[in-house]
């Protein structure tokens, strides 16, 4: 059988050219695609996956505008930030990296960025709009891992997907987009019985579940299409790349498989936000 590595920097590499041509026509506009990313405290973790998300930015045309609030910001404070960045017409997206000071009402200060804004799919009408069939901005870790889906053609109605993981950012989102696309989906959680047989009826697996080299290849049915979402310590995934690849048809790598177009679909939600900008521009 022939096998297909699903790869991430190419899917990423061709969206992200596309984004060029399209930030360029944008500028020619007066309108510069930009994406503010709010960093709380100090998190050396955080403050890496910040600094990546503005360079990716900036190399493919677009405005980055960085803010950095010290640890001891209020919950009061950081509503009142994001409420200017609404505001601000030049910001097109906003991302308020995860997570936040424990003292920082995490969800309400999600649930300040407007609708129009949330190109991180933060919010839970962001979330329900998705989950029935016209959000505009998925989380961007479900966005990436269809993308790659559709790059290669992956046929989804009809097949029975299982997404090992039920977060808010990524294993109930991505059920909801492989549903909308008419598979059967199975989502698991750590209270599933039996997983193993639930995976062995599965065409396509999505690991979502934060633990390095989890599923197994013994788990998986022959051929399996495999997204592996997982990003643990070591750059490891959260499948056991090594038996999982002998069983599947296709499969991420990690790193170089959803990692890489995560960030891009961030690039991409934050440029279709600044287009619909243009585009009300045009109408007013
Ligand atoms: P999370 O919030 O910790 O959720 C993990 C999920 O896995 C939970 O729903 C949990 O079930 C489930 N789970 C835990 N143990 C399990 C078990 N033994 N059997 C079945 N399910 C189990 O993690 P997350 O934020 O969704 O992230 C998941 C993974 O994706 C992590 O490795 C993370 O680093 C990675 N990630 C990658 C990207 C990227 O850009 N590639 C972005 C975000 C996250 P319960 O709900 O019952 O607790």
């Amino acid at each position: 059988m022939e096998k297909l590595i699903l790869d991430g920097h190419l899917v990423s590499k061709e969206i992200r050219e596309d984004l060029q041509k399209r930030v360029s026509v944008l500028k020619e506009k007066g309108i510069t695609p930009s994406l503010a990313t709010i960093l709380v405290g100090d998190n050396p973790s955080s403050e890496t996956y910040v600094k990546m998300k503005g360079n990716a930015c900036e190399k493919i045309g677009m405005n980055s505008i960085r803010i950095h609030l010290p640890e001891e910001t209020t919950t009061e404070q950081l509503l009142t930030t994001i409420k200017q960045l609404n505001e601000d017409t030049t910001v097109h997206g906003i991302l308020l990296q995860h997570p936040v000071p424990a003292h920082i009402d995490e969800r309400k200060a999600f649930e300040t960025i407007a609708i129009e804004k949330d190109v991180d799919g933060v919010t839970s009408a962001g979330y329900g709009r998705t989950a029935l069939g016209f959000g505009k901005y998925p989380s961007c870790t479900p966005a990436a891992i269809m993308e790659i889906i559709h790059h290669y053609e992956l046929p989804v109605a009809g097949k029975h997907a299982v997404v090992v993981g039920r977060s808010p950012i990524l294993g109930k989102p991505v059920s909801a987009l492989l549903l909308n696309e008419d598979a059967t989906v199975t989502t698991c959680h750590s209270r599933t019985t039996n997983l193993e047989a639930m995976l062995q009826q599965a065409d396509i697996v999505v690991a979502a579940v934060g633990k390095p080299n989890f599923i197994k290849g013994d788990w998986l049915k022959e051929g399996a299409v495999v997204l592996d979402a997982g990003y643990n310590k070591g750059n490891i995934g959260d499948i056991d790349y090594d038996s999982c690849y002998k069983k599947a048809s296709a499969i991420t790598p990690v790193p170089g498989g959803v990692g890489p177009v995560t960030i891009t679909m961030l690039l991409k939600q934050t440029v279709i936000s600044a287009e619909e900008t243009a585009l009300k521009n045009q109408i007013a």
